[in-house]
């Protein structure tokens, strides 16, 4: 099966007993079993849900790997990827990733012990010169957010698996429709599936996937110990997204593409970052392991004052702390989504305040170019 198929049907078989072709919502927290001694397939919605598995083999069928676990948000699911590891692990981590997974591996892991140490994985000397004995772990993020760097899986899986290190790769920006981790031999892929699998702005969500069966045991373990499940409907509003993933990540690519090179001819703008232009560093790469350059770009204005005033002077991009949707979003990751970073980090990632992410939606290219034409021009007055 192609992709496009893909999308549309494992996890979505038509239902036995009605012929519903739309998985049905089993909104009910217990399954009352037949008789004491005889438990049923389901029991109780925490440990296990009909809807909830549906999604969780569509996503695992996207991702090539056996088993999916949906969660109640990106950060609940990459949580539970880190709870693998325990007190005097160490854990090597992209330093360039989602401000929300800097604040969890930087202020909160360190409190149960784990010991992260992040690093810049671009270069992966870096990952080898850290390696110890106790090295557990290796999170990644490619491209990066925000500033789209790209990290090579391949060679990253083939260092980590070398010393019995545990992958886990952050796949939001991309989605499986673009890249699989694990076909490239991550082991874990973690989502905030908030963002282009639900593509609509509407639902908080993550899912973990994983083709290794011990894995999926301890992540099964750990879903049901932490209980930050995702409800029935929402896993039904992420079935109902991924259905349109393809048509609609491939509209936001096209127009992030033209978007990108649009901005790189413009005066005002200092810089562009987006996998898919030709200047790009790890384009090459990126297009080695990746089908297409996404629906994110990033790019700096002179200064923070005038990426303040183009962004309050768009009109059609939300401004908002997510992407992936079908409405184009823009952010100012210094003080959004990378606002709990550290200030020293944010400088030495270079998240600076003249930086702007757009997350491209499906609205057409000319009006979305007319409206960042236009914010250009308000940044002088
Ligand atoms: N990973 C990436 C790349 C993200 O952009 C985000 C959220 O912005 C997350 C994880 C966290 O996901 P959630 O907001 O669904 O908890």
């Amino acid at each position: 099966m192609k992709m496009g198929t893909k999308l549309i049907h494992p996890g979505n078989e038509v239902d036995e007993s009605t012929g519903a072709v739309s998985a049905p919502i089993y909104q009910s927290v217990i399954f009352a079993q037949q008789a004491l001694d005889t438990p049923g397939r389901w029991e109780y919605t925490r440990s296990g849900n009909p809807t909830r598995a549906a999604l969780e083999e569509t996503v695992a069928a996207l991702e090539g790997g056996g088993y999916g676990f949906a969660f109640a948000s990106g950060m609940a699911a990459i949580t539970a990827a880190f709870c693998l590891f325990s007190a005097g692990d160490h854990v090597l981590v992209a330093r360039d990733i989602y401000g929300g997974t800097f604040r969890l591996v930087h202020r909160l892991l360190p409190r149960f012990g784990i010991q992260i140490e992040l690093l810049d994985t671009v270069d992966l000397e870096n990952v080898s010169r850290a390696i110890r004995p106790e090295t557990r772990g290796l999170y990644l993020e490619t491209p990066s957010n925000p500033l789209l760097k790209i990290t090579d899986l391949r060679e990253a899986v083939a260092e980590a698996h070398q010393h019995k290190i545990i992958t886990i790769a952050d796949n939001t920006l991309m989605t499986p429709y673009l890249q699989r981790p694990l076909e490239m031999g991550v082991d874990i892929v973690v989502h905030s599936a908030t963002k282009y699998l639900s593509g609509h702005s509407d639902c908080l969500a993550g899912v973990v996937v994983t083709g290794s069966q011990h894995l999926a045991n301890e992540i099964r373990f750990i879903q049901n110990s932490i209980g930050a499940v995702l409800a029935p409907h929402e896993c039904w509003l992420i079935m109902r997204g991924i259905k349109t993933l393809k048509v609609r990540l491939e509209q936001q690519q096209t127009t992030a593409g033209r978007i990108a090179e649009w901005l790189s001819t413009r005066p005002e703008i200092r810089a562009v970052y987006y996998p898919g232009l030709e200047n790009h560093p790890g384009r090459e790469l990126h297009l080695a392991q990746a089908g297409g350059a996404g629906g994110v770009l990033s790019f700096r204005l002179p200064d923070g004052e005038s990426a303040r005033r183009f962004i309050n002077g768009l009109r059609l991009p939300a401004i908002g702390s997510s992407l992936g949707a079908v409405e184009s979003i823009v952010t100012l990751p210094a003080t959004m989504s990378h606002g709990a970073l550290t200030e020293e980090m944010r400088q030495t990632l270079g998240i600076s305040r003249d930086l702007v992410r757009l997350s491209v939606g499906i609205e057409d290219f000319e009006d979305l170019r007319d409206d960042l034409a236009a914010a250009l021009q308000d940044i002088d007055s």
